[in-house]
């Protein structure tokens, strides 16, 4: 068997080469050169105007790294991995760094452990995740190890604002707490599916008094219990709290059926096995993915999670056109055939991913 390595940090291509070198650079002397300026009391702040005189970028790129690398500093063993692969860039980099704000020191070394193995590539040829799917999982292995994370704060308020644009169509912005944003959605997505119209026709049609059909909203459990939800994905327990749970099912991916149409337990494996899309280099939410028979339908491929992958709208339509071929392996690996003829291999990230069954 060959070793396991990410295809972008092949030493075979001068591009994937390019960036690990640079991305190395970035952590061997911006975190020295932090470090110094910090221990001579200089701010976050003060240090990231100092760096974007001297290689001239913007602060929106300086400030987030500079904060997200002295972040980063306090998983030693995650660092350590990060500069000898070299494939976390910047904006992997700010999205692990935003995660840790905050954490407790006492629950650090756990976390590191745990994240230092998963920023480790386990198959030949294998996809590396991006930022939101690395923040993701770190997301978890917090809410596994701080108590305080676990807690999470009170959920904050919905807001929303109305505005006319100079054409006159009023435009409406909310910005919804996880757990009621989801069923917010879930309901909108089911009036949509009812009567074949898009968001801004349901949401109009619903405030008018229409009826709405009901809506269900799968909810995963990890075995410690943290709850997750497609789209906000891991919740602190106080999100959880504000589910309302109607009931609980323990789903196998064994399940199969004759039919085309996937039956609803088996839809909420795969999005809870695949949690986004599974083509190399996506991370489309399961949220906003279809499911997509990895074997036709049509050439005899069963409707079961052994056979079914979630992809997006445009991964879906480049491999129903023959663009990219893959094969869905009993596993839940998925191994793409690309354009230009070379492989990547890409793993489930969903809140299943870990759970396999082999009865
Ligand atoms: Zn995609």
């Amino acid at each position: 068997m060959s070793t396991a390595f990410f295809t972008a940090t092949s030493q075979d291509c001068l591009l994937a080469e390019n960036e690990t070198t640079h991305n190395r650079r970035i952590l061997e002397r911006w975190c020295p050169f932090i470090n110094e300026r910090r221990a001579a009391g200089m701010t976050p702040t003060s240090i990231a105007k100092e760096i974007k005189q001297r290689v001239s970028k913007s602060m929106s790129k300086v400030k987030p790294l500079v904060n997200a690398l002295i972040e980063f500093q306090r998983l030693p063993k995650s660092l350590a991995v990060a500069m000898e692969l070299g494939h976390l860039d910047p904006d992997r980099i700010v999205a692990i760094g935003n995660k840790l704000r905050g954490v407790a020191d006492e629950a650090l070394d756990a976390i590191d452990e745990d994240f230092a193995q998963y920023l480790r590539p386990t198959l030949a040829d294998e996809a590396l995740v991006l930022a939101r799917s690395m923040a993701d999982h770190l997301g978890k292995l917090i809410l596994e190890h701080d108590p305080g994370k676990r807690e999470g704060p009170k959920a904050s308020e919905s807001k929303g604002k109305v505005h006319v644009d100079p054409d006159q169509r009023f435009r409406f912005s909310f910005s919804l707490p996880p757990v009621e944003g989801a069923a917010a959605y879930a309901n909108l997505q089911a009036f949509c599916n009812k009567h074949g119209c898009g968001i801004g026709e349901a949401f109009q049609r619903i405030v008018a008094g229409e009826k709405r059909p009901k809506a269900v909203l799968n909810v995963y459990a990890s075995p410690e219990g943290i709850a997750y939800l497609p789209g906000p994905g891991w919740l602190s327990d106080a999100d959880a709290r504000r589910l309302h749970l109607t009931k609980k099912q323990v789903i196998s991916e064994l399940i199969t059926t004759l039919k085309y149409q996937p039956r609803k337990d088996i839809r909420a494996f795969v999005k809870g096995r695949d949690g986004s899309c599974r083509f190399p280099g996506c991370d489309v939410d399961a949220l906003h993915c279809q499911l997509d028979h990895a074997v036709p339908h049509a050439k005899g491929g069963a409707t079961s999670a052994r056979n079914l992958h979630l992809l997006c709208q445009h991964h879906h339509n480049m491999k129903t056109n023959g663009e990219v071929s893959v094969v869905l392996g009993p596993d839940g690996t998925d191994t793409w055939t690309l354009a230009d003829g070379s492989t990547a291999v890409t793993l489930p990230s969903g809140p299943l991913a870990e759970i396999t069954d082999d009865s």
